[in-house]
């Protein structure tokens, strides 16, 4: 008989354990290679957790592993911490974290159409080598501006040069974003896959070893950089609290030039990459070849470069990436910077591991963290999340302010308009009230450039008979569809089933009215109210499509548009220069979700808004219609110092024990079976009371649901939601690890897997 060694294996799936195989004495196996195993008949690539463990069942009944995979990599046991710390947190198998940090590929068809992508390349790289050479022009023109505002001290003289300095950056920016966008349209053209080296578009960008942009910190930054490093050397991570246009960027910038500059690695997380275009460029001056890119609409392939380059590349790198990128097999982090971390995309709803980038991002800091390398992490925001500052409060963190803008621009003067009064006084155009109308006309007569937020996209909500008063709902979803215009078509938002408009109500045959204003009819309203002005749109329909996305937003910037309508979409990092009014319309809307968290995201939303205008020099105009100007959160814009508004929200979450005082973690059980839904919810939910009652005498009051949530249901799956409020003391640990034992013995006696989702800190 063979002597055999006996391993344990972490497999790509929902498994509470980590099944045994044994390999034969003599093979070379260790922790973290990757093998081909088979398990209940299906073959895996598992990768081994441990070596030399005595199994618990009976050796017999252990089969062989098969041999490691040739050309593929080690997973590190730094990655495999994460994972388990992960899983733990949010309550999924580490499992299910490796098949998200190592997704399987399609290798096949990526390689034949990146070979059709090359053929695409010559052409593109002459074109990118144009563009080059002008933006090397207008570098050089910088640098010698930057020259002579050293040794001028005029104020007049000065200003000019600071003024033509940046002009001349947002002229690099253009360029350097039309050769980005040449790369998407590439990627678009050869079915999304970029060169081979994924770094060639960068490249183009940087000064050939000579990455010039040194940061020169003002006075109010040097201060607030000095207050990250002594967080950072008494091993706390900061929280960077600086408004809009502070220069936080400039921050990040030049902590992470120090990193790189020790040989230490960087991590730059973002919440969306494809608003990040910007950023991308700028970070692309400094860090040039450094500069790595990573994002989920990336091919497999791409991917297994970039995870290939942090792996086994040679000089330090900095990685600008999304959540995702937290599972590369990065290897010495000095830095992470979590910029926007109050930004709930940060958050995975789906599939598991439904985790938090920000929350993710702290654990990966202490996994690399070790006293002679050490890894330190500043999170940033000119709206900090309640959590965040919770943790400043509770002095886990150190909270660094920075509430100077750059170019010592104002913000922007603040304007709410109420629509009820509007309306009495016929006062309202349509979905515009006069006044706004006339601030549009003003900023457009004067070259300004205006953003108008609606937080709706489609024509119209919603769908109603004016005789029976029925509403049009999605047969899979119980919803309203919207209306979308030209062609004119029917959607439902959940689950994306779309119908041609009828005539007539389907019941009674009355007329149907539409009700509900979308961006479409904002847009719609725009162009009628504007003739001259051009108008464009980003919402999620446009953004679809990543090229329209980006060039949206590039003609925006080049002042090729005067309004832009949108979605929150567009409150995310832009920074526009002629960019004189932002407006929204409908403001309710955002405040009327279900949501514990409304006001919090509301005054977010617009905190972030308002700093889009009014950048530079000029100050610019903010207005909020509203039928509620009373409410606290627009009272407070107007008014408020955020500060305190920020208190008032976390003394009513201590009050209410909701989070950052306690965890949510929500259970949904989804089921084709209206019926059995609620059964099955209403049995784990006794089940549950049963078993954490010793933990938590006060279940009952802890615990809400099984409850309807809305909508209650999504493409034909009925929803019933259950969520438990554990507060956050010694008893955590053990309630959580209760409440997931409690759900997979009911799983498992009932033989109801696949319906139950446990969520931890849901967005
Ligand atoms: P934030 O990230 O806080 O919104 P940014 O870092 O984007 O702010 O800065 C806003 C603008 O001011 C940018 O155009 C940036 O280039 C410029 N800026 C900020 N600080 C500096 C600095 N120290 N030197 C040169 N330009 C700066
Ligand atoms: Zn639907």
């Amino acid at each position: 008989m063979e002597a055999k060694r006996f391993i344990s294996v972490i497999l790509p799936l929902k498994l509470e354990w980590e099944p045994c195989y044994w390999v034969k004495d003599g093979i070379e196996v260790s922790i973290g290679d990757r093998l081909r195993v088979e398990f209940a008949r299906k073959r895996y690539i598992g990768v081994v957790s441990a070596v030399d463990i005595e199994p618990e069942i009976a050796h017999d009944r252990i089969i062989q592993a098969g041999s490691a995979i040739e050309g593929m990599d080690r997973v590190s046991s730094e990655e495999i911490a994460l994972w388990r710390q992960v899983a733990q947190y949010y309550m999924c198998s580490v499992g299910e974290v490796y098949k998200a940090a190592y997704p399987v590929g399609k290798s096949a068809l990526e390689e034949a159409r990146a070979a059709a992508c090359l053929r695409n390349q010559e052409r593109i790289g002459k074109e990118i080598k144009i563009l080059s050479e002008k933006i090397d022009k207008k570098r050089d023109s910088i640098k010698q501006k930057e020259e002579k505002l050293r040794s001028t001290t005029g104020e007049k003289a000065r200003e000019k040069l600071i003024e033509a300095i940046s002009r001349y950056r947002e002229q690099v920016e253009v360029l350097s974003d039309r050769i980005n966008s040449i790369g998407t349209e590439t990627r678009a053209l050869t079915g999304n896959i970029e060169p081979k080296d994924n770094r060639t578009l960068t490249e183009n960008i940087e000064d050939k070893g000579n990455k010039s942009d040194k940061i020169i910190l003002t006075e109010a930054q040097e201060k607030a950089r000095d207050e990250i490093s002594t967080a950072f050397s008494g091993g706390k991570p900061a929280l960077l609290a600086g408004v809009t246009g502070s220069g936080k960027t400039e921050i990040y910038i030049s902590l992470a030039l120090e990193v790189l500059a020790k040989g230490q690695n960087v991590l730059y997380l973002v919440p969306e990459i494809a608003l990040s275009r910007q950023l991308e460029n700028r970070l692309a001056m400094h860090f040039g070849r450094q500069l790595l890119v990573f994002h989920s609409a990336q091919s497999a392939a791409q991917k297994r470069d970039i995870a290939a380059s942090i792996r086994h590349g040679e000089g330090p790198y900095i990685v600008l990436g999304t959540r995702s990128s937290l599972f590369l097999p990065h290897r010495d982090l000095g830095l992470i910077v979590v910029d926007e971390e109050h930004d709930s995309s940060y958050k995975q709803d789906s599939p598991a591991p439904r985790y938090n980038g920000r929350d993710t991002a702290l654990m990966l800091s202490v996994i690399h963290d070790s006293p002679d390398k050490r890894c330190n992490i500043v999170l940033g925001s000119a709206t900090p999340s309640l959590e965040e500052l919770y943790n400043c409060l509770a002095g886990r963190h150190v909270l660094v302010r920075l509430s100077e803008r750059y170019h010592g621009a104002q913000n922007a003067d603040i304007e709410i308009i109420d629509t009820r009064l509007e309306m009495r006084r016929k006062g309202m155009r349509g979905n515009f009230s006069l006044k706004l109308i006339g601030y549009i006309q003003q900023t457009l007569d004067h070259g300004g450039q205006v953003i108008i937020l609606r937080a709706r996209r489609a024509w119209a909500a919603a769908i109603q008979c004016s005789n029976c008063g029925a509403i049009v709902k999605c047969p899979h979803c119980n919803v309203s569809l919207s209306l979308h215009r030209s062609p004119d078509r029917l959607v439902c938002h959940y689950c994306g089933w779309t119908a041609p408009l009828m005539d007539r109500c389907a019941k009674c045959g009355g007329e149907l009215k539409s009700f509900g204003a979308g961006t479409q009819k904002i847009e719609e309203e725009a162009a009628a109210l504007f003739p001259e002005a051009s108008i464009a749109r980003l919402d999620s329909d446009i953004s679809q499509n990543k090229a329209l996305e980006i060039k949206t937003i590039q003609d925006f910037s080049e002042g090729n548009t005067d309004i832009l309508i949108g979605t929150q979409i567009i409150t995310k990092g832009f920074d526009f220069s002629r960019l004189r009014l932002v407006a929204v319309i409908g403001a309710d809307s955002m405040l009327s979700l279900q949501d514990f968290r409304a006001d919090e995201k509301t005054m977010q939303t617009l905190m972030q808004l308002r700093g889009r205008c009014g950048r530079r020099q000029d100050s610019g105009l903010f207005v909020i219609q509203t039928a509620q100007p009373e409410h606290p959160v627009y009272q407070q814009i107007k008014y408020g110092q955020n500060d305190l508004f920020q208190a008032r929200l976390l003394a009513e979450r201590k009050e209410f024990a909701f989070p950052p005082y306690s965890r949510i973690i929500e259970i949904q059980t989804k089921d084709t079976s209206e019926g059995r839904a609620i059964a099955m919810s209403n049995a784990l939910v006794s089940k549950i009371k049963g078993s954490l009652s010793g933990i938590y005498p006060d279940i009952d009051n802890i615990l809400t649901g099984p409850y309807t949530p809305m909508p209650d249901k999504i493409n034909d799956n009925h929803i019933r939601m259950t969520r438990l409020c554990l507060r956050k003391d010694k008893n955590l640990a053990k309630g959580k690890a209760a409440l997931l034992k409690t759900v997979e013995s009911f799983e498992r006696s009932e033989r109801y897997t696949g319906h139950f989702t446990l969520n931890v800190d849901p967005a």
